[in-house]
């Protein structure tokens, strides 16, 4: 049964239309056989035979006129003699002829062949016994009882004709009937067989159509409903696939182009999310591009590239490198180091490492794990460390360091976007270090490598807050050197230039790390030293002071030089920057008043401490102010 179905599901809508089509016509055709048949045989033989019959039937009625046209034309001519009743007898025998001729056809049937011929006999007995004999009787000679007993015998003669035709009249009229009857059965049978042909024609081509519908309706319809499903958007909708072939097939079509539709559509979402993603990190480059444009702080761009670089690549860890003069790699930056913690000492020789050939090459690239060796970078492979070098026009200035405890694939657009953030943290590095020398430059003096005065200030202000905020001290010792106007007249200008320039290294041997030197201007010198107070930074201001007056001792030939040193600090003798600077400035004073190439403490006097304008006020050197230390005066 489930084969049989099987089979049917498994025909074409072709071969089902033609089926169908073909048990119609089979019905159609088998109906008109049958109806078309029976009416031919009525036609052929029914018609035929009744209308022979009839026109057998109305030749023996003629005859019979005939013979009674005879019959009585006779009798006429025998009771009267008169021979005008003869003709009426020769009207008979014409008719009789007609007749004749006619009936002969009612022998061609058998149940007729023995009435024809028994009226054949009769009516022959008839002529041969009565009539014939009847036109030879001489009514002269003949007596009436022979003419009475002639009679009749012609009338028993004639009887018996009448008799016999009157049987075949019978039985022709029984035929005729009997044909008709059977005539209007075959009618009626064909007519009957076509209305349950017809029926039966309409059955089955309900049944045909019961069965298209069902073989195409619902397949159709689950067609639809996919097509619907998928029209609104729906892209996992599947047909079922069922009914005829082309109808599976039309669903197979239908399910393909569904799924090469999700196919398409998820693709568009992922090109869409990558466009969009990508948009996000150029729009982010775009911000950090602006950000660290308008900053010339190499800490803060270092920072805003880390950040930026941790967002865009997915990476745990990035860091800055940046190529010095020395042309070493510093670090500057580490996203996973806290601000200020940078390992200031981590350095790296060019061509050392994934980083160092970065920097070395100007190419990024990649380690597949830790430890491994340095590769090419390829997209699509896991690297657990990529090198991407920041580069400005043709120079490298050096590399940003990305690392991943779990190895990440890094696909090609990230890295295009690696590579601008690169080149933009490039940029903004160079213009901070630019920015940085220019600071620099402006903030030292050229012949002594110190820093200027304007420096002074700067780092005044910082320092006296800080020691005012911790309550720490402060000094300052201001220096002159002595005479200079009179080295410069002995020596020359150049060589005062170049006693000036030594006082750096002068400074450098004699000051603690914690001290700074400053050239106050022409041949003045000033020392910051942090966290001391105004004894220990007059013990500082005496080795200065013998220092200077080691190295220009004046020996074969050379200048001789000294410098008078005054000192102060906070809070012993001054509140402030200002005071402080004038505290030392008149301990300075008082050096050169006390002789010169000594050093001078300031006395915390009331004046100072209290009031700096009555201090400032003071036209002369304080009396109060000690020399702490005086050697030999100096030479001019
Ligand atoms: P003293 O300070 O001991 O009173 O005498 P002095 O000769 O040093 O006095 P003063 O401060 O008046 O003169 C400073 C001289 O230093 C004047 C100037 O020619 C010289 N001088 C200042 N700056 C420079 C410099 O950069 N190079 C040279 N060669 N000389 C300088
Ligand atoms: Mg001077
Ligand atoms: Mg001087």
């Amino acid at each position: 049964m489930q084969a049989k179905s099987r089979v049917a599901s498994d025909r074409s809508l072709t071969q089902r239309l033609a089926r169908a089509f073909a048990a119609v016509s089979v019905l159609i055709v088998a109906t008109l056989a049958v109806t078309g048949g029976c009416f031919a045989v009525v036609l052929a033989h029914f018609e035929p035979s009744v209308n022979a019959l009839i026109a057998g039937r109305g030749a023996i009625d003629d005859v019979q006129n005939g013979m009674l046209d005879e019959e009585t034309g006779l009798r006429g001519y025998l009771d009267s003699g008169n021979q005008v009743f003869l003709s009426s007898y020769y009207v008979g025998q014409q008719e009789i002829l007609g007749g004749d001729s006619a009936s002969i056809t009612l022998a061609t049937r058998p149940d007729l062949v023995g009435p024809t011929i028994a009226m054949r006999v009769a009516q022959q007995r008839w002529f041969s016994e009565w009539g014939t004999p009847a036109l030879a009787i001489e009514r002269a000679v003949t007596s009436t009882s022979e003419r009475q007993s002639f009679l009749l015998s012609g009338k028993a003669l004639f009887d018996a004709y009448r008799t016999a035709s009157a049987a075949l009249s019978t039985q022709v009229d029984v035929d005729i009937a009997s044909e008709q009857t059977a005539e209007h059965a075959l009618v009626l049978m064909a007519l009957a067989i076509a209305g349950g042909m017809l029926v039966l024609t309409i059955l089955v081509a309900r049944r045909q159509h019961r069965g298209l519908r069902a073989a195409v309706v619902t397949p159709v319809n689950d067609l639809l409903t996919t097509m619907r499903k998928v029209g609104a958007g729906d892209l996992t909708a599947q047909p079922a696939g069922v009914g005829p072939p082309e109808l599976r097939e039309v669903a197979a079509e239908l399910g393909q182009m569904t799924m090469t539709l999700a196919e398409e559509r998820s693709r568009l979402a992922a090109f869409e999310s990558e466009a969009r993603s990508q948009a996000a990190r150029l729009g982010l480059i775009v911000n950090v591009g602006r950000e660290i444009s308008g900053s010339l702080n190499l800490r803060y761009v270092a920072e805003a590239v880390g950040k930026a670089g941790l967002t865009i690549s997915g990476f745990e860890t990035v860091r800055m490198w940046i190529i010095n003069e020395d042309r070493r790699l510093s670090l500057v930056h580490d996203t996973n180091v806290d601000h200020g913690q940078t390992g200031e000492h981590a350095s790296l020789q060019l061509g050392e490492g994934l980083v160092g050939r970065a920097g070395q090459f100007g190419r990024t690239l990649a380690t597949l794990s830790a430890g491994s060796l340095a590769t090419e970078y390829r997209v699509g492979s896991r690297i657990a460390a990529l090198a991407v070098p920041m580069i400005v026009g043709a120079r490298i200035i050096g590399v940003l360091e990305l690392m991943s405890g779990e190895p990440i694939a890094v696909d090609e657009s990230s890295l295009d976007v690696l590579h601008s953030l690169a080149g933009q943290a490039a940029t903004a590095v160079e213009a901070a270090r630019f920015h940085q020398s220019a600071d620099e430059l402006s903030h030292t003096d050229a012949l002594t490598h110190l820093p200027n005065r304007r420096r002074l200030e700067l780092d005044l202000d910082l320092e006296v807050a800080r020691s005012q905020r911790y309550n720490r001290p402060l000094a300052c010792i201001m220096l002159d050197v002595d005479h200079f106007k009179k080295v410069n007249d002995v020596h020359g200008h150049q060589a005062g230039d170049e006693i000036l320039s030594e006082f750096g290294s002068a400074f450098a041997r004699s000051l603690r790390d914690s001290d700074t030197a400053y050239r106050y201007g022409g041949e003045e010198f000033c020392v910051l030293l942090r966290e001391t107070d105004a004894h220990a930074a007059a013990v500082v201001a005496e080795r200065l002071r013998l220092e200077i007056a080691n190295r220009f001792a004046g020996i074969r030939g050379s200048a001789m030089v000294t410098a008078s040193l005054g000192v102060a600090a906070i809070p012993s003798d001054a509140i402030d920057a200002k005071t402080l600077v004038a505290a030392a400035d008149r301990a300075l004073y008082a050096a050169k008043a006390a002789g010169r190439n000594c050093v001078v403490r300031a006395t915390p006097t009331r004046a100072v401490r209290v009031s700096t304008t009555r201090a400032r006020s003071r036209s002369t050197l304080p009396p109060e102010l000690p020399v702490v230390v005086r050697d030999e005066p100096a030479a001019f």
